[in-house]
This record gives C-alpha cells, structure tokens and sequence, in this order.
C-alpha cells in the first residue's frame, strides 16, 4: 500500500524570473527547477508515491522529465489550477482512499531533503493533522501603507512558514472540500477546518525561489 503521497505543486508561471517558460522548468544546475525536488522525493524512502500538478501545456514535459529521472513513484501527472490552491486540489484528486498521510511540497523549492521530512511525519503520530516547517523572522516587521511606516508588528511567535508540509489524508481533503480562497499554503486551508497543525523547525536552504538572484543562490548550493 502507498501510505505517503507527495504532491507537487509545480503549476506556476513564475513571472517574477522573466524567463519564457514556467518557473519549474527554469534551469537549475543544468536540468528544470523541477527535477531537483522530483529527483529528492523520488529517491526519499518515506514517499511511496507523487502526484505532480504541472502548468497547463506542460504536462507532457513533466511526465517525460520524470522518466528520464527514472522517478519511478510519480503515478499522475495532472494540469494545475489558476491559484496554487486549486493546483493542489488537482493533485489530491489522485490520492486513493488508503493513502494516510500527504505531503505537499512547492516545485519553486527545490532543496527538500529527508531531514525536514522526518522531523514532520513525527507530529502526525501525536495527535496532530498537519505539520509545517518554519523558520524565525530575523528582521523588523512593518506595515506599510501609502509608502509611510503605519505601524511595526510584534515580532513575538511570528514565524516564516515553508513546504513540504505533511497532513494526515482526512483532514486535508476536509479543508480543501471548503474554500480555498486567500490560501497561500495548505496549513492555513486545515488550520481554518479547525485542524491542529504543528510548527517544526525549517531549513534555510529551503529557500523559495522567486527572483533570478534566488535561483543563482540556490545552484551554489547545489
Ligand atoms: O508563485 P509561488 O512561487 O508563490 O508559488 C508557490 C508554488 O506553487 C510554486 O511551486 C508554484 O509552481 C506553485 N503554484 C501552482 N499553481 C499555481 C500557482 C503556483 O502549482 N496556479
């Protein structure tokens, strides 16, 4: 049985690159941005299957992408959505009823690694629904508005949150039967249901990459 489903969310244009492909096909180390998490999560002995959403017209590019890394546990290669929400929505539509836990994961970071997956699988053995790596803000938070300073947010329990993120298969596909609107990431979508979701502690070189600059500084870390 393939009780852990990856899903990637890949279904993004990626303006903010100025390239003229989608971002999860922007070059990386001399391969798409793609195959970086595709090839990790593959190769991840807690995944048992995944489910790429890849942007409309570039299905077929995925789906051979994934043979030529020979990422034998990609069972579907589905079309995205308008929104990352309705991408993921797309994705979970291939999980079987027996799946027991989905991971959701963004193309757009591409260094996910066993680590940050086994630190999340954790919480869903204790009674949690869901769990998300985060990372503390070092910076000073502030509102800005009409380009003055209106006010500066406590800093105080604020974290940045990143992907993979782990959920226990029911509440998931419960939070994504209700609306999906103003969802950037999944844990908000269960976290709305009423779901419990844990905090876990992040990794800096899952960096979600944005602009050009992001991208060069990911491949020296490759
Ligand atoms: O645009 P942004 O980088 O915030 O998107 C985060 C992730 O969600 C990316 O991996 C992107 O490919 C994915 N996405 C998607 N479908 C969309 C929009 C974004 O799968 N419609």
């Amino acid at each position: 049985m393939s009780a852990v489903w990856a899903l990637i969310a890949a279904a993004g244009s990626g303006e903010r690159l100025g390239i003229d492909r989608p971002k999860a096909f922007a070059a990386l180390g001399g391969r798409p941005l793609l195959a970086e998490s595709l090839d990790r999560l593959d190769r991840c002995e807690l995944v048992d299957a995944i489910v790429v959403a890849a942007p409309p017209d570039w299905e077929e590019p995925s789906i051979l992408l994934a043979e030529e890394l020979a990422a034998s546990k990609v069972v579907a290669c589905v079309t995205g959505g308008a929104t990352r929400a309705e991408s993921v929505q797309a994705a979970l539509a291939e999980v079987p009823e027996e799946a027991l836990v989905v991971l959701v994961h963004d193309a757009a970071r591409p260094l996910v690694d066993v680590a940050v997956i086994e630190r999340l699988l954790g919480p869903l053995s204790e009674g949690f629904d869901g769990a998300v790596p985060v990372l503390a803000i070092a910076d000073t938070l502030k509102c800005v508005r009409d380009g003055a300073i209106a006010g500066t947010v406590e800093r105080e329990g604020l974290v940045a949150a990143q992907t993979p993120q782990a959920f226990l298969a029911e509440p998931l596909r419960r939070a994504f039967a209700g609306d999906l609107s103003d969802a950037t990431d999944c844990a908000s979508l269960v976290e709305r249901a009423g779901g419990r979701v844990a905090a876990v502690e992040g990794d800096p070189h899952l960096l979600k990459v944005t602009t050009p600059a992001d991208l060069a500084l990911v491949e020296s870390w490759l």
